[in-house]
C-alpha cells in the first residue's frame, strides 16, 4: 500500500550501491558519535516529492552514516517519527501504513 514510493527506492540497485559505497567511504563509522555506523541517513529527508531526484537520494553530499542511535535522534530531534514514519530494518524511514 502506501509508501511503496520509498521501498521501491531503497530496495533500488542504484540505491544500495550508493549506500554500500558512501558507507564504505565512511568506514562503516558514525560521523556524529565514531560508534559503528549501520544506517545511512539523508541528510534532506527524502519525500515523495524528491525521491525520483538523484541530486537527493544518491548525492553522497546528501547522505550521512549513523549508528542507530544517533539516527533515531536525529529523525525524533525533527518529530518525524511521531508523525507516522518508522524504521525499517535496515534504519531506512518508511511510513507505517
Ligand atoms: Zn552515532
Ligand atoms: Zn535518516
Amino acid at each position: 500500500m502506501a509508501h511503496d514510493y520509498a521501498k521501491a527506492f531503497y530496495t533500488s540497485d542504484r540505491w544500495i550501491k550508493c549506500r554500500t559505497g558512501y558507507m564504505k567511504s565512511k568506514h562503516y563509522i558514525c560521523e556524529r558519535c565514531g560508534d559503528v555506523a549501520s544506517i545511512c541517513h539523508h541528510k534532506t529527508y527524502i519525500t515523495p516529492e524528491n525521491i525520483h531526484d538523484p541530486n537527493v537520494t544518491l548525492n553522497w553530499d546528501n547522505l550521512e552514516s549513523l549508528c542507530q542511535t544517533c539516527h533515531t535522534q536525529e529523525h525524533r530531534s525533527h518529530g518525524i517519527v511521531a508523525e507516522g514514519l518508522a524504521f525499517d530494518a535496515n534504519g531506512n524511514l518508511i511510513q507505517k501504513k
